[in-house]
């Protein structure tokens, strides 16, 4: 929009000065009204969340939720609504019943999750008593326990490491933090290739770790005990604990218990207390079809010159299974989804075409967003790239929880610091006003990065993310902070809304050389 400085000079000349700004200021306050009035964010998340259930990628849990927003965006307005696949994925999985108590020296229910591909304890209630492994480097582990696991209930040693915490869960960005990130230089690459102690622990422990599996394999136990060590006070961090490839045999029988009930477990069994425990776990494993799919829908464009441009929004609708995945990310999904409500809902008319995607395998290793990009606009390795690669303005992510947003990464492009900090001006007294040229990782915009088109994360407030539900059994609807997603929701708006009416594309970075040329 064009403001009008009006200047009445002393000769009696008037002047008008035409100072452009890069968006429409009545279209941000409609579409901020409309969010504060009518917000439908947390219905969807509801939808998602608590209606549906777990959303482990190619499970049925996956398969409704996307079946759901598919037909919930057609139900707006949008069009081309659909599953895509974006190639093989491998087996289906899904947690059915998981009881697992103690019954000895006397009865307490365990909190347990089954973890993801891993096969059931069987037809029987299992009971048993428990081995517990006591090992710390591979050799230990396969000259002590070889032939001594089968069809016995097993638990690794672990440290008893559990404290008093004196540090609240949730937080949010101080000034402090925000203008340091703004001040941040872009990173050092060679300094994160330097080889450090950490890694060679790290790597020292995944050998230990891989020697335990494939023990585990061979002996196949009955029942596989597991704590991850940074769940307290009931939350459990339950991830995978098998193979979802369609030629890999099923793990074995494997359950995240939560880490007071496993330390108690193991003072009991190491202190010579007989301990005897009781365990019916049935898990499902699909094998009918074995694709992944992203859930797409679009809003077309209507300038005759713009419209074959896109702008591109998403987050991955994939989850973890022991929660119902709403900080990881229902929460990211719904607010997309919010942003393309609030655009039809107000008529408003993007010059270019807004498209909108859903993503699976995200926790497997951004497989939907990676596919997609490789199948439509080009391969990473190869860097060689189709013509619809220069027709995408922008992909905006956002996946880091319930968190409101405080402002935007720039992912090394300082081209468009200029243009966030002034579509970020709205929304300062809403919290959001911060730039960083730092990159952030661990998500699909990613994936658009890696072939040369501007992909975004914003920065958003931690909350409880790494502390409380980020892949545990608390990622439940009652951690999502319905202010926050509706802050997003409008900044999101705004920012996919500008993109699509601006004269110019979003300015890109160099083309990255060919990862195969990069030593990936
Ligand atoms: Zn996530």
């Amino acid at each position: 929009m064009r403001k009008f400085f009006l200047f009445a000079l002393a000769q009696g000349f008037v002047i008008f000065l035409f100072a452009q700004t890069s968006y429409d200021a009545s279209v941000i306050n409609k579409i901020k009204a409309e969010e504060q009035k009518n917000s439908q964010v947390m219905d969807i998340a509801f939808q998602l969340t608590d209606v549906n259930g777990p959303r482990l990628t190619a499970s049925p849990g996956f398969l409704k939720a996307a079946e759901w927003a598919k037909n919930t965006l057609a139900s707006w307005g949008l069009t081309n609504a659909r599953l895509e696949p974006w190639g093989d994925f491998g087996k289906g999985w899904e947690q059915e019943k998981c009881y697992v108590a103690m019954t000895k020296p006397y009865y307490a229910p365990l909190i347990a999750y089954a973890r993801a591909w891993t096969q059931g304890t069987g037809k029987k209630m299992l009971t048993g008593d428990i081995v517990l492994i006591n090992a710390n480097d591979s050799a230990t582990l396969v000259q002590q326990y070889t032939g001594k696991l089968k069809g016995k209930i097993v638990m690794l040693m672990m440290s008893d490491t559990l404290r008093p915490s004196f540090t609240a869960d949730a937080e949010r960005y101080a000034d402090t933090s925000l203008y340091k990130m703004a001040k941040a230089e872009p990173p050092n690459r060679q300094a994160a290739n330097q080889p450090s102690r950490s890694n060679n622990n790290f790597a020292a422990r995944q050998a230990f770790q891989r020697t335990l599996t494939n023990l585990y394999n061979t002996e196949k136990p009955a029942l596989i005990l597991t704590m991850s060590a940074r769940g307290t006070d009931g939350t459990v961090f339950v991830q995978s604990g098998g193979s979802y490839m369609k030629d890999q045999p099923e793990a074995p029988a494997s359950v995240g218990l939560s880490s007071d009930d496993y330390l108690r477990l193991q003072r009991l069994v190491k202190a010579g207390v007989p301990v005897n425990l009781e365990a019916d776990v049935k898990t499902k494993f699909f094998t009918n079809d074995t694709k992944g799919y992203n859930v797409i829908a679009e809003i077309p464009g209507t300038d005759p010159q713009l419209k074959d441009q896109i702008v591109m929004l998403g987050g991955h609708l994939d989850s973890w299974h022991a929660g119902t995945g709403a900080t990881d990310n229902a929460a990211g999904c719904s607010v997309m989804m919010e942003t393309v409500r609030l655009i039809k809902t107000l008529g408003l008319q993007p010059k270019r075409t807004i498209r909108i995607v859903l993503w699976s395998g995200e926790e497997q290793g951004l497989f939907g967003s990676r596919n997609y990009v490789k199948t439509h606009f080009g391969d990473p390795q190869t860097m060689r790239l189709t013509p619809d690669q220069a027709k995408v303005s922008a992909y905006y992510n956002l996946d880091n929880g319930t968190g409101k947003i405080r402002g935007v990464y720039l992912q090394g492009n300082d081209k468009v610091r200029d243009l966030f900090q002034e579509w970020l001006t709205p929304f300062n007294d809403m919290g959001a006003s911060t730039t960083t040229i730092n990159n952030t990782g661990g998500t699909d915009h990613l994936s658009f990065d890696a072939v040369g088109i501007p992909g975004f994360q914003f920065i958003q407030d931690a909350i409880e993310y790494d502390t409380r539900t980020h892949h545990s059994n608390m990622d439940t609807y009652d951690h999502l902070v319905p202010e926050d997603l509706k802050q997003a929701s409008t900044i999101v708006t705004a920012f996919v809304f500008n993109t699509a009416q601006r004269n110019e594309m979003i300015p890109r970075k160099p083309l990255p050389a060919p990862a195969s040329q990069r030593g990936f």
